[in-house]
């Protein structure tokens, strides 16, 4: 039997971690690599009596999100626990949202040239509370297992994606516009490897038959904590679905749902349990928490930070700073720092093309050599733009600059003390430009050979120049010749 056609049907769980200093219902910190259970107390504990205290930096966060996907923000949000035994949840329920999620619908463009836009949807998106983490001692002979709880009651926002996603490089396409998102607007540093980021994929196929299309069982793929293990997951459940319903023609509603771990070393996915349903949790209404009324002022005065979103900021670095699309993607790829960044250089040189190359080359050169992010950069961008604007006025080469621009990495001068310090005087354009016009009238035999084709009398002249002024710097001087040359041609 011929491999039938089929289509591949994706969608996306996220859970983001957000970026608040502390949990979602108690003052404890959040922050990364603290030693075990130092982060904790009685709310996040469970013990007791402790009572849940709303972080209202998250409500903030989780709106902004939702506005910047474009979703609607309900008046009132509730929140319920989800009940279930598990070692790193102390309390035996996690609190989270059901029928009044924070954020309802929206939708994400994904960059790129299709006509109309590809767009993928969202269903919802919901806060909730992490769980802590188990600690496996894996060293031979030991069978030890602890619980860190310092990552308990961390504030999360789960986004969940229409099944709208079709390949597995689609996903990858959809989670790097996503993350971009999160990292521009400041909603969570999507550090994977911190787990600050984490996908569930929901797989399954249609299949073309004669006697139309047919859904296999929906599964849930778990632990995937990169984008190439989304994309090479999605891969193998096409393969994996695909054979399993050639071989037992079972499709959706005929096989329970299940949920599936990826394992990187095999990359393979492998039986985690037959999926529960919602109602296997036990939802209700957190007793302990009132409902949130969301107010159309807080709504309107967060629209403000929609203009940090990567569609905006892709726009208004191709219309108004005139780079290009490429140009836009690299900066934007190098962060919300990496903009900020740019625009004090674009705006003290009155250069954004010359500013975003610069950013692009020497920058990320010097900070990749350093091992530093932007933000720690020693150079400060009002520098950098005033060096960029002496190149584009003609007092310094580029050459120069480049040299400059190291200095400045290196000492905390001014760019006038730095050209001091290397010996480079700055320039008059005048002078180099009577030189010139002076050379091309003393040389008319010159100017008639180079227009002839005899591109040598070029050196002629340059050397001419150097002769009588051993500053001259002869890129300089071809520059100009050539500008007089095209002038009057
Ligand atoms: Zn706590
Ligand atoms: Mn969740």
């Amino acid at each position: 039997m011929k491999t039938p056609e089929f289509e591949t049907i994706v969608g996306l769980e996220v859970h983001v971690q957000l970026s608040t200093r502390t949990k979602l219902f108690c003052g404890c910190a959040t922050s990364f690599g603290a030693e075990p259970n130092t982060q904790v107390c009685p709310v996040c504990l469970g013990l007791p009596g402790a009572l849940p205290v709303v972080n209202r930096e998250a409500i903030r966060l989780a709106i902004v999100t939702g506005l910047a996907l474009d979703g609607s923000i309900p008046e009132v949000t509730r929140w319920d626990r989800k009940n279930y035994f598990y070692p790193d949840l102390p309390k035996g329920y996690q609190i989270s949202q059901l029928d009044h999620p924070i954020v309802d619908g929206g939708s994400l463009e994904l960059p790129g040239d299709e006509s109309p836009p590809r767009r993928i949807g969202f269903i919802r998106a919901h806060l909730e509370e992490d769980a802590g983490k188990s600690l496996h001692d894996e060293r031979e002979g030991k069978a030890d297992t602890r619980i860190d709880l310092n990552r308990a009651g961390t504030p999360l926002l789960e986004i969940v994606s229409r099944p709208e996603i079709r390949s597995a490089q689609e996903a990858k396409r959809f989670l790097t516009e996503l993350k971009l998102l999160l990292e521009h607007l400041g909603v969570s540093d999507c550090n994977m490897e911190e787990g600050s980021l984490r996908v569930d994929a929901n797989v399954n196929l249609r299949v073309s038959t004669p006697e139309g299309p047919v859904p296999t069982p929906i599964v849930e793929v778990k632990n995937l904590n990169s984008f190439r293990a989304v994309e090479r997951a999605i891969e193998f459940e096409q393969q994996r679905q695909l054979g399993e319903f050639l071989a037992t023609g079972r499709r959706q509603g005929e096989a329970p749902k299940q949920t599936r771990g990826w394992d990187d070393a095999s990359q393979t996915t492998r039986l985690q349990r037959e999926k529960e349903e919602s109602a296997d949790y036990r939802y209700f209404p957190d007793p302990d928490l009132v409902p949130i009324v969301v107010s159309r002022d807080l709504i309107e005065s967060l629209r403000g930070e929609l203009n940090r979103r990567p569609s905006a900021i892709r726009h208004r670095l191709i219309a108004t700073c005139g780079l290009s699309d490429y140009d836009a993607e690299v900066l934007l790829q190098m962060g919300p720092a990496a903009i900020a960044y740019f625009d004090q250089v674009a705006e003290t040189s009155s250069d954004p093309k010359r500013a975003a190359n610069w950013l692009q080359q020497d920058v990320a050169r010097a900070l990749k050599e350093r091992g530093e992010s932007i933000d720690r950069f020693p150079l400060k961008p009002e520098r950098l733009g005033e060096l960029l604007r002496r190149v584009a006025a003609g007092e310094l080469t580029t050459a120069q600059a480049k040299d400059v621009f190291r200095r400045l990495t290196e000492a905390d001068v001014e760019v006038e003390g730095a050209m001091r310090d290397l010996g480079i005087a700055s320039v008059d354009p005048s002078a180099i430009d009577r030189l010139c016009r002076e050379l091309l009238a003393e040389h008319p035999q010159s100017v008639a050979d180079y227009r002839s084709g005899k591109l040598q009398a070029l050196g002629a002249l340059i050397g001419a120049a150097r002769k009588r002024d051993r500053n001259a710097d002869p890129n300089r001087v071809r520059e100009r010749l050539l500008e007089l040359l095209a002038e009057t041609a």
